[in-house]
């Protein structure tokens, strides 16, 4: 498979491709041409299992009749409207639905809900909303936000400034942020099942950047709950509970960006339910629509919301905002996944799984070039040692060895990061494993 197939391809050279290496993508490219369940089919009729629900995005499976069919009625329905001082039903319907799943539960109040047009657009409209609110309570002088290190947030202004990769951040300008430590940790904590147990005092880094900068000066700190794009970094026990208690100290927004957490990931609806603990503002975007529409949501809570609808009734309360935000489409789409969610009983459904899932992915400790083993919920990395000289290339050619025998992974670095969708079954997870233990005897 590692050659597309000669009579059907297309020509290559004008789709600029995102994060990828381009040269050496089109010299030997991978093209998916369908999809179903738990599979792709490439261009030359190859079953590919997925073990990524796509980029960490179709959590209910591919192919979903229920959610094609609600995207064609609203699209010959109503295929775009506004909503800048407009609106349409389907938008508020939408958001009404999401408010009765929204993180933390009802007492959270995180209900109320901003539409934006993917998760990088989620994370610099709630980096906007924090330093918004900090200046409409009259601490306008907060315009800081602290991220950490490894962290990804998307690749806005905003997202690559408090985000941790140096790749992502390298070339451009970044508005004002600063950086906790990252948590991994893998000489303490190698092969832990689940959450590590140690880590925890990096918590105090917030207190620590509070000291260095002035808490008047700090609007918010984003954190992913469990990191995924750097290759699946779990918090240690007690960290998020501890930077909840820091933040509430000095007046600082908490954000949790659940772009990949959100809607099932870890076995409850969102993160923030499954470390019981509550931030002011979640940025989500991917399993909103099971990946079908590009679409993102912020929830913020009634404070942050309340906070800002102030001033005369005919004045904007906030000055942002997409063309695309609450699209009727995207949002006939979401409800449709919703629909699914709620009828499939999909957003536990890895608190079901998690314990096999766990210990399938642990049988690859003792494997050629494993080095930690990592899982929380439906997310899994396996962690190799770098090659001498050459970071990234052994996990690479694991990912192009698993594709050639019908199994999609993701790497990133020397890290391989699994995230299959929900509906994923028992025999499936065993065929992910055992395709990777293959991949890993074969590559040197
Ligand atoms: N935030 C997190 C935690 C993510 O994982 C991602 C994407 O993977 C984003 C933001 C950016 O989302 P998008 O690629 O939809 O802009």
């Amino acid at each position: 498979m590692d050659q597309i197939s000669k009579t059907n391809a297309p020509v290559l050279d004008n789709f600029w491709m995102p994060f990828t290496a381009n040269r050496q993508f089109k010299a030997a490219p991978r093209m998916l041409a369908s999809a179903e369940g738990m599979y792709y089919t490439d261009v030359d009729g190859n079953r590919v299992l997925d073990g990524t629900a796509g980029l960490w995005c179709c959590n209910a499976g591919h192919g979903r009749k229920k959610i094609s069919q609600a995207v064609e009625r609203q699209l010959s329905t109503m295929d775009f409207a506004p909503t800048f001082q407009m609106g349409h039903p389907i938008a508020f319907d939408f958001a009404a639905r999401l408010a009765k799943i929204a993180p933390g539960g009802a007492d959270a109040k995180l209900d109320r809900i901003f539409f934006t047009g993917s998760g990088s657009e989620s994370v610099d409209t709630a980096l906007k909303i924090a330093i918004a609110y900090q200046r409409a309570i009259g601490q306008g002088t907060r315009t800081r936000i602290i991220g950490r290190e490894k962290g990804y947030h998307g690749v806005g202004f905003g997202g690559i400034s408090v985000g941790g990769l140096v790749n992502n951040r390298r070339m451009f300008p970044q508005i004002p942020a600063d950086h906790m430590r990252h948590t991994l940790d893998v000489e303490r904590n190698a092969f832990t099942k689940g959450l590590p147990d140690h880590g925890v005092e990096l918590a105090d880094d917030l207190e620590r950047l509070v000291q260095l900068h002035g808490a008047e000066t700090i609007a918010a700190v984003i954190v992913e709950p469990m990191s995924g794009s750097a290759g699946v970094i779990l918090p240690p026990k007690g960290y998020l509970g501890k930077l909840r208690a820091t933040a509430d100290k000095y007046g600082i927004l908490l954000i949790f960006d659940e772009v990949i957490t959100g809607f099932g990931r870890l076995g409850t609806s969102f993160a923030t339910d499954y470390f019981g603990v509550v931030p002011d503002l979640v940025t989500t975007a991917k399993g909103l629509t099971n990946g079908t529409i590009p679409m993102g949501a912020v929830f913020a809570s009634r404070k942050v919301h309340d906070g800002l609808m102030v001033g005369p009734e005919n004045a904007i309360e906030l000055f942002h905002g997409y063309t695309y935000s609450g699209h009727p489409v995207a949002c006939a789409a979401g409800i449709a996944t919703l629909d699914i969610y709620e009828e499939e009983e999909l957003l536990t459904r890895a608190a079901e799984l998690s314990d096999q899932w766990q210990e399938a992915l642990h049988s690859l400790k003792g494997h050629p070039h494993v080095t930690d083993i990592r899982n929380l919920g439906l997310v899994g990395a396996v962690e190799l040692a770098p090659r001498n000289g050459a970071p990234g290339t052994r996990a690479y050619d694991v990912f192009i060895d698993c594709f050639s025998k019908g199994l999609l992974i993701r790497v990133t670095g020397d890290i391989i990061a699994l995230s299959p969708p929900l509906i994923v079954e028992k025999s499936e997870i065993e065929a992910i494993v055992s395709k990777i233990g293959d991949a890993l005897k074969r590559v040197a």
